[in-house]
Formats: C-alpha cells, structure tokens, sequence
C-alpha cells in the first residue's frame, strides 16, 4: 500500500524502514566505534550519548524497544529516599540532579508528582524521623518541597484513606514520567545524531578476535530469519537482567540476581488518590506505593526471586496479587475492590546486582556496576532515573579505549528538549498539547497535522488519542500490535481487557499505516489478546473475592 507523505521532516530512517536499516548494516565495510546490545532506558542512553560523543554507534533489541524491564517500572523518576536510609549520600544527591535535569528537559513526560507519607500513632518511623529525612532529601536536592499535612488536611485531600490512628502525612515532591515514551524519546534523540537502532534484532553471540577479545557481535534479524556478523571496536552489553548470558561466557561469573515487582492498575474509584502515597506494607514493611497514573491508580510493587526463564515474559503470581490487594484493602478500606475490577498487570525483573541470595531481596543494594572484560563492556543495576550518567560512566571507558583525545562532557544532555511549544500546536486541549510536546518532542506537531477527523479526541477514559497511534504505527518501528498498545501507547494496560474494545479503529489504523491484510490483522489481535490474558491480566484462578 503507498503510504502519504508526512507533512513535515522525515525521521531518520532507521525506525521506520527495517529493509533499509538492514542493507545499512551489510554495506558497512569497516568496524563501528559501538555496538550496544539492549534497547531499554541504559542501551538507549548510551547510545544517544555514544552518537553526541562522536562515535558511531548502532543498537540492537531482541524484542521491541522497551520491552524489557524499561517498560515496567513504577514510573517513578525519582532520588530514592531509601539511598538515605543506606547513608549513600552520594547516589540521592545525583539521582535528584538528574530528577531535575529530566523535569527541565522533558516537561510533559516527566512531571512533578506530591509524595504524601501517611503517619499513624505507633509507627515507625514516625513524622519527627520522616521530616528529618526529608529534610536531607530536599537539601541535597537544593529546595524545599517537604512538609507536613496535619490529619484534617489530609482528610480533606484524601477522604477515603484508612482513618484508623491517623495523625498527617509528611509529604515531598518527586517526579512521575511514561517509561516506555521515556526510552523512545531517548532512541530518537540518539538517531538525530547520526546513530542507528534495531528492534527485533537479537544478538546471538559474540564474535572473538584471535585474541580472544570481543570484536563484533552476530546479530539475527528475526523478522526476516537473516543473520550478520556486525564488527565493532567496542561492544556494549546493555541487557539488564539477561546481562549474565552474555557476559559469563567471557568473563566466566553470574552477578545478576534477577528480582520481579509486580503493579496492578485499578480504576481511579476504587483507590482515589491524587498524589501518591508512599507506604510501608502492612506484611513485610516494605515501602510500596499508590499513585494516579494516566486517570488510573497503580499500585506496586512486589519484590521476589524470578526463577521462572528470562526467555519468557514475566508476570504476576497469585501471592503477589494478594498482597497487593492487601494494601489496597487496609489503605482504603471502604472500596469495593474485587478482580474481576483490575484493569491490568504487568511485572518487570531488576537487575540486581548480587551473589548472595540469602538477602531479603529488599536489603539489595540497586546501584549499577560496570564490567570490562576482553573487550566487552558490561553494564547493570541502577535507576531509570540515572540513565544519563549510567550512559557517561559507559561513555568515559569507551573514550578511554577508542578515542583519549576526547573527555567525556559531564553536562551532556539527557534527551534532546522539544522546540515545538503549545502555542505551535493550538490545540483546544492545553493539557494535551502538553503530553504530545512531552511525549514526541517535535514529532508532536506531524501528530496534529497528521490526525484525520475526531482522531485528537482523547480514547475513552484515557488520555490517549487515535492519532498517536496512527503516527507512531507509521514512524517508530512497530511490528506487533503489542508494540503499540502496550508500549508505543499504554492503551493495553489502562483499558479493561486490553483495549479489546476499541481494537476496530485500531484494525483501521494498522491497515492503512502498516499496509496489514485481513489476515496479517487477524493473526495479530489473536496474538496479542493471547499475550494480554496471559502476561498483563491476572492469575488465573476459580475465585474472583478479594483475600
Ligand atoms: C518493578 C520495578 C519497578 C521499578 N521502578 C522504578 C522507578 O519507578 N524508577 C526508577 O528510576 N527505576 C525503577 N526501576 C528500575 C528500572 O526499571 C531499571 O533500572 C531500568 O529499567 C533498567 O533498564 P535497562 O535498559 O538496563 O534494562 P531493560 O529495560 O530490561 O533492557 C534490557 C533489554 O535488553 C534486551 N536484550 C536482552 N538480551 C538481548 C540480546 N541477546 N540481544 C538484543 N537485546 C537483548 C531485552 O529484551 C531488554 O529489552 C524499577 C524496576 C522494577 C523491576
């Protein structure tokens, strides 16, 4: 089918033109400066950082970009109070920088959000240790965002939370951002600089020089069965929690201890809150959370050993959707929460870095690490919220290796800030103007000139447009339907059942901007309600009561 031209500058090819993507890669005779492996916040950052750095650089993702662990977080961008806790000064400090830095450059995709810690009579630790370690966080952050809400304001700003031996709340400001929006806009950025990705393409192994160090990796094109042995001065293993499969071949040890957290997303009655509560779960004392996200709540997260296979996505258990509803119940305990009410799930797997599994998981350190053996430069752990200087730590060893006349520019830019502004769009809808500007940076204006008629309306209960998703199906590379519903957009987990009822303007969508047949369309949606009931719904079982 012969697609429209776009208004507007075209997107470097890579995302959009797989073909073209693949004859680039063949035609290269000589060595690329790095090849990352891995397409979640770290490779994404890496590579935006390796193309602002000078070096050509080219990614590889086995599944779709961000369909790692990128994808399934809490959407927190944040410092971590728990850093303080552990007396690591340090890592708050940076990772509140960084909270800051995101916020000024990608207003619109992450926002501030009011942190609120319930305090009841008897628990510990109480407002005199919750406002002392505030404190710290606000200074190390440079402002004054904490405080304290006596039990009539919170009442009045959170009426059906749990009254039970309620005293107030210490609250702070964080910040919240769409993960998965988060990488893209970091994959786009990195492809304005020259820099070239690959989703569905998945690395089979390393090549080896006669040396024995790494020079290369052997990258199979699943979509089309094609593989290529791709040669690099420097390889990049940015895979998270699958980092130990590649890595102990060459350096001979496991480090990762692969831990899930599991969300539920609930409908915004059954759990109202405005800002998001932080708190200590009634079972374990765990810090867990409840927040707005996209007119929802969610809630999360859970914190276990993965043993199932890192092959197979991931998904949550019955024992960890019983206590998460446990929160729910004794946070709010005049919602009518049933199952057959949650609109989704989703479980991610961290990598932490560890060898001692006889620690509560929720002791472990999350700091991340970076390895360097024959060649291979391993990275793991960490944040998505300190992605840039994950990214400039990696950065600092390739220049070091490949190019030590150049420094590493520690001011480098996380993302590229969108120039397009709300007044260019003038739309009637000022908070959508917004999202669009902070989801697609300057893309966001080929959204609006793109839409067809009523396509800007937001979908149902959502925030989302049709429009989006006509743009992305065209521009970022989608070869699913899973990709666009559950990572190019978040319809799939804010819809009940998936979206499945809006699946027919979507089957339009995918028919004129994917050029899918009737078939093509009718394999896809078998696949990905499959996927859906299986990985992003509940555990199957015979009672839908609430424990
Ligand atoms: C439940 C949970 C909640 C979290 N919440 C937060 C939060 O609120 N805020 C925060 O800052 N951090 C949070 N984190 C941490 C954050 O999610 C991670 O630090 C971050 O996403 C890790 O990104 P990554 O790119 O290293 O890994 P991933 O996103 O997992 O990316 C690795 C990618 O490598 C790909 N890959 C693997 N093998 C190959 C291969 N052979 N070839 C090609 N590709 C391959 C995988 O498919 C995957 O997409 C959370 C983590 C979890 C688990």
């Amino acid at each position: 089918m012969e697609k429209p031209p776009l208004p507007g500058k075209r997107i470097v090819t890579s995302l959009i033109d797989r073909e073209d993507f693949w004859n680039t890669l063949t035609r290269k005779q000589d060595a690329w400066d790095v090849v990352i492996i891995g397409g979640g916040i770290t490779g994404a950052g890496i590579l935006y950082q390796a193309a602002l750095h000078g070096l050509s650089a080219v990614l590889f993702e086995q599944k779709d970009f961000a369909w790692g662990t990128s994808s399934r977080t809490t959407k927190m961008v944040h410092g971590g109070l728990r850093y303080i806790t552990q007396g690591d000064l340090k890592l708050t400090k940076q990772s509140v920088q960084e909270r800051d830095h995101l916020l000024r450059a990608a207003p619109g995709l992450v926002e501030q959000m009011d942190f609120l810690f319930p305090i009841r009579k008897g628990q510990l630790p109480g407002k005199l240790v919750l406002n002392s370690l505030l404190a710290i966080y606000d200074k190390l952050a440079g402002t004054t965002s904490h405080g304290y809400l006596d039990e009539k304001k919170l009442k009045l700003r959170i009426p059906a939370l749990n009254a039970d031996n309620l005293k107030g709340a210490s609250y702070y400001t964080d910040a919240v951002t769409d993960d998965a929006r988060l990488v893209l806009r970091v994959l786009h950025a990195a492809l304005h600089q020259g820099a070239l990705a690959g989703n569905y393409m998945q690395v089979q192994k390393l090549l080896l020089d006669q040396s024995d160090n790494v020079s290369g990796v052997q990258v199979n094109n699943i979509t089309n069965g094609k593989s290529l042995h791709i040669r690099a001065r420097t390889v990049v293993n940015a895979t998270g929690a699958w980092s130990d499969s590649l890595r102990e071949p060459v350096s001979g040890e496991r480090t990762i201890r692969p831990l899930r957290g599991s969300h539920i997303v609930i409908p915004h009655q059954y759990a109202p809150v405005t800002d998001a509560l932080t708190l200590f779960h009634p079972q374990d004392k765990r810090a867990v959370f409840i927040l707005p996200w996209e007119q929802t709540t969610l809630v999360g997260t859970t914190d276990l050993d993965h043993k199932t296979s890192l092959s197979i996505e991931p998904e949550i258990s019955q024992a960890e959707l019983n206590y998460l509803l446990t929160l729910v119940k004794q946070q709010f305990p005049g919602s009518d929460l049933q199952k057959e009410h949650i609109i989704s799930s989703y479980a991610g797997v961290r990598p932490v870095i560890s060898k001692d599994r006889s620690k509560p998981p929720s002791k472990e350190k999350r700091e991340h690490k970076v390895w360097q053996d024959k060649n291979l430069i391993s990275v793991s752990g960490g944040k998505l919220t300190t992605f840039r200087l994950i990214a400039l730590d990696v950065i600092g060893i390739i220049l070091q290796n490949i190019k030590p006349e150049v420094t590493v520019d520690e001011n480098s830019p996380p993302l590229e800030t969108a120039t397009t502004t709300e007044r260019d769009l003038a739309l009637d809808n000022p908070g959508l103007s917004r999202r669009l500007i902070g989801s697609y940076g300057n893309y966001s204006l080929q959204i609006k000139q793109n839409a067809r008629g009523g396509e800007l309306r937001p979908i149902t209960t959502t925030r989302f447009c049709l429009a989006e998703l006509r743009w992305a199906a065209r521009q970022e590379a989608v070869v699913h339907l899973d990709d666009l519903l559950l990572r190019r957009t978040r319809l799939g987990l804010l819809i009940p059942g998936g979206a499945a009822s809006q699946l027919d303007s979507i089957k339009t969508i995918c028919q004129e901007e994917l050029g899918w047949s009737d078939a093509i369309w009718k394999s896809e949606k078998q696949r990905y309600l499959h996927l859906w009931a299986k990985h992003y719904s509940l555990p199957k079982t015979h009672s839908n009561k609430v424990v």
